[in-house]
C-alpha cells in the first residue's frame, strides 16, 4: 500500500483568492457589460503558470510593461503590488486601473513609506528582481529612503563592497535602521539574515509585526509537519507550483534541506517519476496553486498505484485560525 500524505494548509491564500476571484469577476463583467473592452494584467496575476494560461484562454492579456497597454484601456495590477512609478505611468496613459495588490503586501508598502519618511535606512530582505520586492523597493525609494536589498547572509557581510565590517558598523552607528521583508520568505533563512544584521548593527529595529505573511508561515509549518511524518529514505515529496513562485520554492527547499527527494511540478502532466522506488508520498502546494491541480496529481498517483491511500493531515488549531483570513474584493469600475 502506498500512503499519499497531503500537507494542510496548502494552496490558495487569502491574497491569491481575492486576486483570482476579482479578475474572474472582471472577465465576466466585461463580457456582460461592454463586450469589447480588452483586459490587460501587468505581470502575472499570481505566480502560477496554469492560472495565467486559464485567464489567457478567457481573453486576458498579460504584459510586462505599461507601454504595451494602449492609452485609456483597463489594466489590472497583480497581487504582488507595484511601485509608484508604475502607478504614475498608468495615470499618464489615463488607464482604468484595478489594483489587486494583496493587503499584506500593501502593509509592507505602508511600512516602507512610513519609515522612509522618518529618515530610516531600510534593509529590505527579499529576492532581488521578484515583482513584490520591486514594488516595496519602489515605494521606499520614492519616499526618499536609503535602501539596501539583502538576499543572503553573504549580502550582509558585503553590505558595502569597499569597506570592512567595522567600517560598516561605524557608518550606520548613528543612523535609524529598520529591516523589512518580502512576505513569502523562508522563516528560518530570513531569521539567519536578521540575526546577522542585528549582530552587525545593534541599533537595528524590527517592524511591529513580521512581514512574512500568515499563509507563508502556515504552509512552511504544514510542510514541516508532513516531513516529520515521513522517512526521508523512503519518501518522495511532490511540491505543486510554478518555478517563479517564491513561497512554493521555499516549500521545496525546506524539504531538500532535510534530505528528502523532491519534485516540483505545475500539474499532473509533468509527473514523471520512478514510483516503485518510493514507499511514501508527501504532497504540498504553494499559495498560488488551485486545489484542482493537487487533486489531479493525487488522481494520477491513484491510477498508477491502485493500492494507494490518501491521508489528509490535520492543521493545528493555530494554523486553522490563521487560515480563516479573508480579504474582500476591491470596488472597481470598468
Ligand atoms: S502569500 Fe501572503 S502576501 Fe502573498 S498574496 Fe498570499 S496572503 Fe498575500
Amino acid at each position: 500500500m502506498l500512503p499519499i500524505y497531503l500537507a494542510n494548509p496548502r494552496g490558495f491564500c487569502a491574497g491569491v483568492t481575492r486576486a483570482v476571484n476579482t479578475l474572474s469577476q472582471i472577465v465576466k463583467d466585461v463580457r456582460e457589460k461592454s463586450k469589447v473592452r480588452p483586459i490587460f494584467v501587468l505581470k502575472e496575476i499570481v505566480h502560477n503558470k496554469e492560472l495565467v494560461s486559464r485567464f489567457q484562454q478567457e481573453g486576458v492579456t498579460f504584459v510586462q510593461e505599461i507601454s504595451e497597454v494602449p492609452d485609456g484601456e483597463l489594466l489590472v495590477f497583480s497581487a504582488h503590488g507595484v511601485s509608484p512609478r508604475v502607478r504614475k505611468e498608468a495615470n499618464q496613459k489615463k488607464l482604468i486601473t484595478v489594483d489587486l495588490t494583496c493587503p499584506l503586501v500593501a502593509k509592507v508598502h505602508s511600512e516602507a513609506i512610513r519609515f522612509a519618511k522618518k529618515g530610516y535606512v531600510i534593509f529590505l530582505i527579499g529576492h532581488n528582481g521578484h515583482d513584490e520586492l520591486q514594488g516595496t523597493l519602489g515605494e521606499a525609494l520614492a519616499s526618499g529612503a536609503e535602501v539596501k536589498v539583502i538576499e543572503t547572509v553573504k549580502d550582509v557581510h558585503n553590505l558595502d563592497k569597499d569597506v570592512d565590517r567595522d567600517e560598516d558598523k561605524e557608518k550606520y552607528k548613528n543612523k535609524k535602521l529598520i529591516y523589512l521583508t518580502q512576505t513569502t520568505l523562508s522563516i528560518l533563512d530570513s531569521q539567519k539574515i536578521i540575526n546577522e544584521l542585528k549582530e552587525k548593527f545593534p541599533n537595528l529595529q524590527a517592524p511591529n509585526s513580521s512581514d512574512i505573511c500568515y499563509a507563508t508561515t502556515n504552509r512552511q509549518e504544514a510542510v514541516q509537519n508532513l516531513l516529520d511524518k515521513l522517512d526521508k529514505n523512503k519518501a518522495l515529496i511532490i511540491v505543486v507550483g510554478s518555478q517563479n513562485s517564491s513561497n512554493t520554492k521555499r516549500l521545496a527547499e525546506k524539504s531538500i534541506q532535510q534530505g528528502f527527494e523532491v519534485v516540483q511540478i505545475d500539474n499532473c502532466q509533468e509527473l514523471d517519476i520512478d514510483l516503485p522506488r518510493f514507499e511514501q508520498i508527501g504532497i504540498t502546494s504553494g499559495a498560488s496553486v488551485p486545489e484542482d491541480l493537487v487533486q489531479g496529481v493525487v488522481a494520477k498517483l491513484e491510477e498508477l498505484v491502485p493500492d494507494s491511500k490518501v491521508i489528509e493531515l490535520e492543521p493545528t488549531e493555530e494554523q486553522s485560525k490563521r487560515e480563516t483570513t479573508k480579504f474582500p474584493s476591491p470596488k472597481y469600475k470598468i
